[in-house]
């Protein structure tokens, strides 16, 4: 087929070098795979090669803590991906020997691993013939042919695959797919495609209609919710408190903190009953740090204020779920990076 000639040529003359595309060991492809969503590639290249040198198989993987997978993982943001990398390990080492499944139906009940996934497993590692489609295919097939359905709907993408499987046949898989992820990525970008370099250009009906602009169609705005976090920084000669949270929420599993959350933004008087709720004794004073900080995630704006508490009274906190740690050991324990930044200025200024 013509256009997946092109395609493939473009590909072999102008491909970046990245570190998981000179291997087929699936483990090495699905930990790329993982860690590569929505992340930046100078970012996740570093995270790569940070998990390989701490975890170079499956197996040490599998027999670490969640705790160190989480510290490894910190600043990479989407924290279920890493509790996910740590029970795929687990289960593809007792049910599978530590082999990937070659199979659709095997992969797809591990932990994780969506459509793209499974696809990239199955074509990267085992060659087989499984098209990739994540954004960049998504935006690079709708110009191309010009489709205007809403790449987020679900039902739309049996539409966008049957398309790529008829791409796709008879090509190399492993080949096809980095091809058709590099041209998203490199010319049909989302901002000014690179549409005069473009090796399928005279074929492209959006170049040909102008619709460039207009394609791919998302149906859905993403709703933004503003959340009101106030934390609590413990302060006394020991050290300071950290909890985990435990909750469905995000950064599960992480440590925070004392937190409490409001609705709206809140003052001294709507935290007192939660810091009485947090000694033995009531009316324990507290102030506001002066620093607020706000943090951005894809659905939330975490709007944050601080409330130091000085414990040198010795005052005691009711609760057990609380540990005490110095300005060294929160080091080693798995945190976000709203709870670095909120730590890092306390302790440049406090
Ligand atoms: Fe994308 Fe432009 Fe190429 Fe069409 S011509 S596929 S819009 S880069």
């Amino acid at each position: 087929m013509e256009i997946v000639f092109e395609i493939i040529n473009w590909y072999k003359k102008n491909y970046r070098i990245m570190p998981w595309r000179s291997t087929n060991d699936a483990y090495k492809i699905w930990l790329s795979e993982v860690i590569m969503q929505q992340t930046q590639v100078v970012q996740g290249t570093s995270y790569y090669h940070k998990f390989l040198e701490n975890y170079p198989d499956i197996f040490s993987l599998a027999q670490a803590s969640e705790q160190e997978v989480l510290k490894l993982w910190q600043g990479l943001g989407y924290y279920s991906r890493a509790r996910n990398l740590h029970k795929t390990a687990k289960i593809v080492c007792e049910l599978h020997n530590g082999i990937f499944p070659n199979d659709y139906q095997s992969l797809k009940k591990l932990p994780g691993l969506g459509d793209y996934t499974c696809a990239a497993i199955l074509s990267f590692a085992y060659n087989l013939s499984y098209p990739v489609l994540d954004g960049n295919v998504f935006r690079f097939i709708s110009r191309l042919y010009a489709i205007d359905l809403p790449i987020d709907e679900a039902k739309n993408r049996t539409v966008f695959m049957n398309v790529l499987n008829e791409l796709i046949k008879n090509q190399n898989p492993t080949l096809f797919n980095n091809a058709m992820m590099e041209m998203g990525a490199m010319v049909c970008k989302f901002k000014n495609p690179d549409c005069q370099n473009c090796p399928v250009q005279p074929n492209c009906l959006a170049f040909k209609n102008d619709l460039i602009e207009q394609l791919p169609v998302k149906s859905k705005k993403i709703k933004q919710r503003t959340r009101f976090f106030n934390y609590f920084y413990l302060l006394s000669n020991d050290g300071f408190l950290l909890e985990k949270r435990n909750q469905k929420d995000i950064w599960e599993n992480l440590y925070q903190l004392p937190l409490f959350e409001t609705s709206k933004e809140a003052d001294k008087i709507d935290l007192q009953s939660f810091v009485n709720e947090l000694f033995e004794i009531k009316n324990v004073d507290f102030f506001q740090f002066k620093e607020q900080f706000e943090h951005k995630l894809t659905h939330q704006t975490i709007k944050t204020k601080v409330w130091i508490i000085r414990n040198e009274s010795k005052n005691l906190v009711k609760d057990s779920q609380y540990e005490i740690v110095d300005r060294d050991s929160y080091k080693n324990l798995p945190i976000s990076t709203l709870i670095e930044k909120i730590l890092l200025s306390l302790h440049n200024q406090l």
